[in-house]
């Protein structure tokens, strides 16, 4: 039996691949017997903040990881594809939906049974339990913090990082707001294996909040000079640089958001014919529509001054906010220290860690570890050795990063084609190369896939 901590991204997709390659599973998830700071539901694969899977395409690093998902028999993705709403480029959800589909999918499953309790240290093979994943996620429970901490030494870090605001769509101002997707690119072009195409401007996919220099200035004096929440421990606070807050940036310069979030470039306003001096993007947050997230608007601000701050981006004068941006706790291990790129303890064979605690950041990254976490947790079960994917896929570079890294200031990574190895020829045309990467990958997973299909069962 497999025992899995968490019934996240990481670990529904660790039950789900564990149980499809023969292994009787239970998770144990502490929801709703213990509740954490962030999440609202008992659902598994809850998506605690922005509803999007991010880029869609091979040609994106992030994209090509979902497309290897796919190829590996995906539950994550098999729920996010039908459970996607209009975002351009990117693959976004209804979030009720996507965990509904998921837990419905694990809760259904006959090799898997849930069990709504917390686990408070890291069990022992001496107490009948492995193999054991870990897969608690950046709330991972006090408890087992601690007991993770003893046994990992000081290199179980935390730091904090900050979540985005939710608008009613009805509340806006549509007179000043208009409808669009940066470089005409929508979800109709986002077919998942299609190379990138140019295609036609069409409507858009996201709603846009021009604004004019004017505007902007007198934004980011308001911005610079709100007041942030009180965090605990904010003076050791470090953010993740992928998910800054807005204030954070604003206090970097002038010009950081508009360079940032708040680029204007591919975006025309269809009422000028001009690109404006910058844009607020609003990203559809449900199925039904109604629901808007501000694009990288993650913020500390005080929700009194949040409400004040944001209402003076054109189009949100009289926004009502389903959720105001926070701050959050985000904990993890460090991964080059602790872990091998089977996602396996270097201390102990039979114990996993997968998802963010693991030391990887993002919704992608932590369901495809869990999935290669849960593959490799049924082949031991069935005395087979685990296997780590070729470093030339973007699953297999991530584990290789997560346990090679330098691990002196170790930051957890989100997948990029940084962090994969580079062509043996690299052709000068930058698509092209993006694409070259994305076909290496897909052949080497494939092959990889036939290999370990017949030196003993199919991973
Ligand atoms: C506030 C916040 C916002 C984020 N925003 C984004 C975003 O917009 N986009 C993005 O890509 N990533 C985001 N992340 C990062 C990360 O991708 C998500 O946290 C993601 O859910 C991680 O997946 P996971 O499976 O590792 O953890 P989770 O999905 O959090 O799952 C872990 C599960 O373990 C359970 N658990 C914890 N401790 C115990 C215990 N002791 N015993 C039993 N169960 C336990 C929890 O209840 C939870 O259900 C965010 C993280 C946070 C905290």
């Amino acid at each position: 039996m497999i025992h899995i901590i968490g019934g996240g991204l990481a670990g529904s997709e660790a039950a789900w691949q564990a149980a499809e390659h023969g292994a009787d599973v239970t998770i144990h998830e502490m929801r709703p017997v213990r509740p954490t700071a962030v999440h609202q539901t008992d659902g598994l694969a809850e998506l605690v903040c922005s509803n999007s899977f991010r880029a869609d395409k091979v040609d994106n690093a992030v994209g090509l990881i979902k497309e290897e998902m796919r190829r590996l028999g995906s539950l994550v993705m098999r729920c996010a594809d039908a459970t996607r709403v209009p975002a351009g480029a990117a693959l976004a959800v209804d979030r009720h939906a996507f965990s509904r589909a998921v837990s419905e999918a694990v809760q259904g499953h006959p090799r898997i049974r849930v069990s709504r309790e917390e686990i408070t240290s890291v069990p022992k093979p001496e107490d009948g339990w492995s193999p054991v994943i870990i897969a608690t996620g950046p709330l991972t429970s006090d408890a087992l913090s601690k007991d993770i901490q003893a046994m990992v030494g000081e290199e179980h870090l935390s730091f904090y990082d900050a979540i985005s605001p939710i608008v009613l769509a009805e509340s806006l101002d549509m007179s000043k707001v208009f409808r669009a997707s940066r470089w005409g690119r929508s979800l109709r072009s986002a077919a998942p294996v299609a190379p990138v195409e140019p295609v036609e401007p069409d409507e858009g996919d996201y709603l846009n909040c021009p604004m004019t220099k004017d505007e902007y200035d007198a934004f980011y004096a308001a911005l610079a000079a709100a007041e942030s929440a009180t965090v605990h421990d904010f003076d050791k606070a470090r953010f993740f640089e992928g998910c800054l807050p807005i204030e954070v940036m604003a206090h970097r310069g002038e010009g950081t958001l508009r360079f940032g979030p708040m680029k204007p470039v591919g975006l025309v306003d269809p009422r000028t014919g001009r690109t404006p001096y910058a844009v607020v993007q609003l990203r559809q947050d449900t199925l039904a529509g109604d629901h808007f997230s501000l694009v990288g608007f993650q913020t500390q601000i005080k929700w009194g001054d949040q409400a004040r701050v944001l209402k003076m981006i054109p189009g949100l004068e009289n926004a009502e906010f389903i959720r105001f941006g926070m701050v959050h706790r985000n904990t993890y291990i460090c991964g080059p220290h602790v872990l091998l790129p089977t996602w396996q303890t270097r201390a102990r064979a039979d114990l996993f860690f997968a998802g963010q605690v693991s030391g990887v950041e993002g919704y992608v990254e932590s369901a495809a570890s869990g999935l290669i976490a849960g593959r490799n947790a049924a082949a031991l079960a069935r005395g087979e050795a685990p296997q780590a994917p070729p470093r030339t896929t973007a699953i297999g570079a991530l584990a290789y990063y997560v346990s090679h890294a330098d691990p002196k200031n170790y930051q957890p990574t989100n997948i990029t084609h940084g962090i994969m190895p580079p062509l043996e020829e690299i052709p000068r045309d930058k698509m092209k190369k993006k694409l070259m990467i994305a076909e290496r990958a897909l052949a080497d997973l494939d092959l990889w896939l036939g290999a370990v299909a017949v030196g003993g069962r199919r991973l």
